[in-house]
């Protein structure tokens, strides 16, 4: 009975956030890549609205004693199970009724077929929504694991930290989540199974592993240096990852526009195209994935359990997610520049 309705837990979940997304105000913003008529694709977004409903719905859950804010943690492994399962049916409900691309159909049903599916008359857009469920499950699933060690070991700073930490990516994903609508998820991938059980199941359960795995472990040591350590590395990175980011964004929405009031926008250009080699875009190609990098690196840090072998997957898994990213982007970006790619790169 209790795996039933940790299982059901994240279906629940999901029909509570779109409901949410659904009914709360939201902004129209106009996107980087081009709709179905030609014209660049317009969204609704909430996220951030959504996501303090969602939290502060949970803690009201518990203040009513209605849900315990534990219960992700105790039905951990059915409610991990049942966002599995969610994210298998999504994919293949998606992916199944489109036309295939002419690959294999593993090829389809793990890349998807379908570019920017929008649902509800265009008010719900797939990938905006998967990347609000990832988020909002995250940040549960994060307090919950939190709540418990705090009910079983006290206050411990390392864990604050890393929570908190985890919030600041989190908050700060949802502030700047019109300038996401400009990322290589948003204009180069199909929603198949790596973007749909990748945010509806790997997201917002899998980034918590490190909280998961040592929400039952004694012997909680984490010196006042590691913790200084594990926030100046994860500050550090936040800057390189949101600061390019963020110049990227204006360069593209206002070319003219001096970052900070500090980087003017110095260009490679062949007449028509340009592209961006001053500040952060000076630094390296992809100076923003360090920066996420870094930024695993300083939440592993803070959780105070060096030693253990298990969060440091979660840095680890960046890795292999950029890494390979790098190459495709670099890739593509030969291909639409042309030289003026290898003018940059140089
Ligand atoms: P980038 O932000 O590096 O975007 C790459 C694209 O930017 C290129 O395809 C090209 O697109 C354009 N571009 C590249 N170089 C230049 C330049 N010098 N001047 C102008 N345009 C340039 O990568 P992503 O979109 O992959 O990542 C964006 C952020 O999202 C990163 O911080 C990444 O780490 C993060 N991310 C986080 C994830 C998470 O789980 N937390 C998952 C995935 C991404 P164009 O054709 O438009 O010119």
């Amino acid at each position: 009975m209790s795996l039933l309705a940790g299982f059901l837990t994240p279906w629940i979940l999901c029909l509570a956030i779109l409901i949410l997304h659904l009914v709360l105000p939201a902004r129209h913003v106009e996107g980087y890549v081009d709709g179905p008529d030609g014209k660049k694709l317009r969204y609704r977004l909430n996220g951030m609205l959504v996501f303090l409903v969602c939290i502060a719905g949970w803690f009201a859950l518990d203040h009513f004693e209605i849900l315990r804010a534990t219960w992700l943690y105790e039905e951990r492994v059915g409610s991990a199970l049942g966002a599995i399962v969610m994210g298998l049916v999504f994919s293949f409900a998606l992916v199944l009724p489109a036309p295939s691309s002419g690959k294999s159909f593993a090829a389809d049903f793990f890349l998807g077929r379908l570019k920017n599916p929008q649902f509800f008359s265009n008010r719900v857009d797939a990938k905006m929504f998967l990347y609000l469920f990832g988020a909002a499950v995250l940040g549960l699933n994060l307090l919950s694991f939190a709540m418990h060690r705090y009910q079983r070991f006290g206050f411990e700073p390392g864990i604050a930290l890393h929570v908190g930490m985890f919030f600041w990516f989190l908050l700060d994903y949802l502030t700047f989540e019109r300038v996401h609508l400009y990322t290589y998820d948003i204009f180069a991938e199909n929603v198949g199974f790596k973007l749909g059980w990748g945010c509806l199941a790997f997201y917002p359960y899998f980034y918590a592993v490190g909280l998961w795995s040592v929400a039952d472990l004694e012997g909680y040591s984490a010196p006042t240096w590691q913790l200084a350590l594990a926030a100046i590395t994860f500050f550090a990175g936040w800057c390189c990852a949101r600061g390019a980011n963020m110049q990227k964004f204006y360069f593209k929405t206002d070319p003219d526009h001096v970052f900070l009031g500090v980087f003017k926008p110095e260009v490679v250009t062949d007449g028509q195209r340009s592209l961006l080699c001053s500040g952060f875009w000076g630094v390296s190609r992809h100076v923003n994935y360090l920066g996420e990098i870094l930024m695993a690196t300083g939440l592993t840090l803070a959780l105070g359990f060096i030693t253990e072998p298990w969060p440091w997957l979660y840095p680890l898994y960046y890795v292999a997610l950029l890494v390979p990213r790098q190459f495709d982007d670099d890739k593509r970006c030969a291909e639409k520049y042309g030289p003026l790619w290898d003018e940059y790169v140089k």
